[in-house]
């Protein structure tokens, strides 16, 4: 298994040994042709070599796809092309949007070989409103759109069934933007919008089913779509933003507070960034909760979790920071409700994650009014807007971007900061020219090679795969130096390795496929073949409950099931242990049955998992080690050396994001390796949360931290940056 996540796949295969179907001489001009094409990811790269008569060699490139699922999928995609002798494959199970983008792009390559540029007539579609399913982000069901035809064109397309937006507020930004650009391309090769990629691709997928509906070839409606490449330079402003999630947002208040001109941007679509996926942040004794839900008294002693920190981190290297964490949270969260209009619902409704004592350590954002609660949380984007707008009317040349990403830092001849260079997402390059420059892009946990260098091995995510390490490579580039890039990831929450979102599976099969993995009865076993022991190394029982799956190796463990096991769930039911086990924020519905109740579709659920690599089956403990990549003399040993049929069912990480980041000063400042502050350039949020944390262990888990660090360190960088670029 950890092989076979392994990231880059460039894979080739030769024709030698498969027996194909020819086509006439003189099909082809002999030759090598590449054609790329949009898959869940930024796509697939194809590069087919053919005779006059046949496909002689192919390679596929998957690596910009999601390594669990298109990733994995590209040696048996491979062969089918090879085997079809061309585009008009099957595709594989769970990897459907991979699928789809090899086949677009081998049938231009094979268009190329012909000597034709791919954009012929395109098969008529029928007048009318045909209707498409196809799964998208949403965990409880799959997303349908009806899409209305007319003369051959695409004029209307709605969403009328998803289940997106209770997970989350991302897919509102897919919507709102992407189907108009479809309509004016009439193309479904527009890009996804960034930071709702699923939604995206759920949006493109169910038209794609409504063109064939309707008669027509959906592959022919994938258009490719002009970038353009002209610079527009936007320049004077004392502070410049990049990535407005919470940190950035609350980095940008503050600096308009000060009455700095302020211009940021954010990648995403949306502002708000996993910001907006959170119930809420730690706040010691603010004033404004004190008096709310506490009649004016203080609830908690901040002294007992500063010295709970620093024992924590086993040093006082960066106690002026953590000070700053604990006695100006409350004061940073009544600073932002009185001057940007945040709310906040309750105090007490979760204790901390640590302290048991510490009960009402931790708040939660008041919900939008009009649409409520998701399943991760209050919805509060609408917080965030309100505060941006009251922020940009504070200097009239406020303002900002969205779906602009910040690619590099620019300097002048002698090195200093004086911007950012960024790209829209039509292709536009922008120069932003400013005094100082607030990093806040959260950290890296969508950059799979970062985290194989930092980590040796990725996770599943929770949070935001925009959040690419933008930041701490601009600040790496600055001559800024990392502290603490090795905090483990945050992870509260473990799930099977691939979400199953077609139906495949009923939702209560689901459940007891999840079920399977969450169970704690059954042996487990570490990517390398060895006893994962459950251990507490978090150091405190709760901690150890709530995250303790991210010290197991490569952040993952495997369930060993004997067919014993199997057969004895068949016929007997579930343990009551395995009866209890839900995941959440990640339950996708269904009921589980009581103990005792026979479960006849268990073979079923474990040949479907299989195929969405949720299950390994393996005839022997020797297949079972190399399906996991282990040792299996060492595998033969945890397991006492019992020859069966195994079912491992991986347990995986999924994280909100990562921790460590740039080293930074009090003044969130960025520090060089000596220690001294880089002129003009801050970081915030998860862009510099390693300096509250410590190399090998879990974030600091009090229970809202995380969000908390936003609060202060956007107030603190804010001033700061405003300061510096107002008073030179
Ligand atoms: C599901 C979930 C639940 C959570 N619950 C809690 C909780 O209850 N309490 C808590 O304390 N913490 C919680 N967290 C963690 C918390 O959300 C984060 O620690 C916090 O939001 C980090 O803020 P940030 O500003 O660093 O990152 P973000 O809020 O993610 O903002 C980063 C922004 O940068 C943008 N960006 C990235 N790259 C670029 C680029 N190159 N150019 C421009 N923009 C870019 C992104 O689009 C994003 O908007 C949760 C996280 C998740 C995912």
């Amino acid at each position: 298994m950890k092989k076979a996540l392994s990231m880059f796949l460039v894979l080739s295969l030769c024709l030698a040994l498969l027996a194909v179907p020819a086509l006439a001489e003189g099909t082809y001009t002999p030759g090598t042709y590449t054609a790329s094409a949009t898959g869940h990811e930024e796509g697939v790269t194809v590069t087919v070599t053919v005779d006059e008569s046949s496909i002689t060699e192919v390679s596929i490139d998957v690596s910009n796809e999601t390594p669990a699922i298109g990733g994995m999928a590209g040696e048996a995609l491979t062969a089918q092309v090879l085997e079809a002798q061309g585009a008009e494959i099957d595709g594989v199970s769970g990897a459907s949007e991979t699928s789809a983008a090899v086949r677009r792009a081998v049938a231009e390559a094979l268009a190329q070989a012909k000597g034709s540029d791919g954009t012929g007539e395109k098969t008529a579609v029928a007048d009318g409103t045909y209707s498409g399913t196809a799964p998208s982000f949403g965990l409880l069901s799959q997303m349908t759109c009806e899409v209305t035809f007319e003369n051959g064109a695409i004029k209307d397309v709605k969403v009328t069934e998803e289940s997106d937006s209770q997970t989350g507020e991302w897919f509102a930004s897919a919507e709102e933007l992407l189907i108009p650009r479809i309509l004016d391309a009439q193309s479904l090769e527009v890009d996804a919008i960034t930071g709702a990629t699923s939604s995206s691709n759920g949006i493109k997928n169910c038209i794609a089913k409504a063109i064939d509906a309707a008669g027509g070839n959906a592959d022919e409606w994938y258009t490719p779509i002009e970038k353009k490449d002209d610079t527009v330079v936007i320049d004077g402003y004392d502070v410049v933003v990049v990535g407005l999630g919470g940190s950035g947002v609350l980095s940008y208040c503050a600096a308009a507070d000060q009455g700095a001109s302020v211009f940021g941007f954010d990648a995403a679509g949306k502002i708000g960034g996993n910001s907006v996926c959170t119930y809420g942040p730690m706040a010691l004794n603010s004033e404004y909760l004190k008096d709310l839900f506490n009649e004016g008294q203080d609830y908690i002693n901040p002294d007992e979790v500063y010295d709970t920190w620093i024992e924590y981190v086993e040093s006082e290297d960066k106690a002026d920071i953590i000070y700053e964490a604990v006695y100006s949270s409350g004061k940073a969260l009544d600073y932002y409700v009185e001057n940007f209009g945040f709310e906040f619902t309750g105090l007490g409704l979760l204790g901390s994650f640590v302290v048991p004592s510490w009960d009402k350590e931790w708040c939660v954002y008041t919900p939008d009014p009009e649409t409520g609660w998701n399943v991760l949380g209050p919805n509060k984007t609408y917080q965030f807007l309100r505060a941006m707008d009251l922020a940009t009317s504070k200097n009239e040349k406020n303002q900002y971007m969205t779906e602009l990403t910040g690619e590099k830092l620019l300097f002048d001849d002698d090195g200093n900061v004086i911007g950012v260079q960024a790209k829209y997402y039509d292709g536009t390059t922008y120069e932003i020219y400013g005094k100082t420059v607030i990093l806040a892009t959260g950290g890296f946990l969508g950059n799979h090679e970062m985290m194989m260098e930092v980590y040796g091995s990725d996770l599943n995510a929770m949070g935001d795969t925009v959040n690419k390490g933008a930041g701490i490579k601009m600040g790496q580039s600055a001559g800024g130096a990392t502290y603490m890039l090795h905090t483990l990831p945050m992870v509260h929450i473990s799930q099977v390795a691939n979400i199953i979102r077609t139906d495949d599976l009923t939702p209560d099969q689901k459940a007891i496929l999840s079920a399977l993995a969450l169970t704690t009865d059954m042996p487990m076993v570490t990517t390398g073949g060895e006893v994962w022991g459950n251990a507490n190394q978090s150091g405190t029982q709760d901690a150890a409950v709530s995250v303790e799956i991210v010290f197991a190796p490569d952040f993952m463990y495997y369930n060993i099931y004997t067919q014993d096991d199997i057969d004895n769930i068949r016929t007997k039911g579930l343990s009551e242990a395995q009866s209890q086990a839900t995941s959440a924020f990640l339950s996708q519905g269904g009921t589980l049955p009581e103990p005792g109740t026979p479960v006849e579709d268990i073979d079923t659920i474990l040949e479907v998992g299989a195929k969405f690599n949720d299950v390994l089956i393996a005839g022997s403990i020797a297949e079972l080690a190399e399906k996991i990549g282990c040792d299996a003399a060492v595998l033969s040993e945890t397991l006492g050396g019992v020859e069966t049929t195994y079912y491992a069912v991986p347990v995986t990480s999924w994280s909100y994001g990562t921790v460590g980041g740039l080293d930074v000063d009090v003044n969130m400042n960025v520090l060089r390796e000596d220690g001294s502050p880089i002129a003009n350039l801050y970081a915030v949020g998860q862009d510099s949360e390693g300096v509250c944390n410590i190399d090998g262990k879990a974030y600091t888990p009090w229970g809202g931290q995380a969000q908390s660090w936003t609060f202060v360190s956007g107030k603190i960088a804010g001033t700061a940056a405003a300061t510096v670029a107002m008073n030179g």
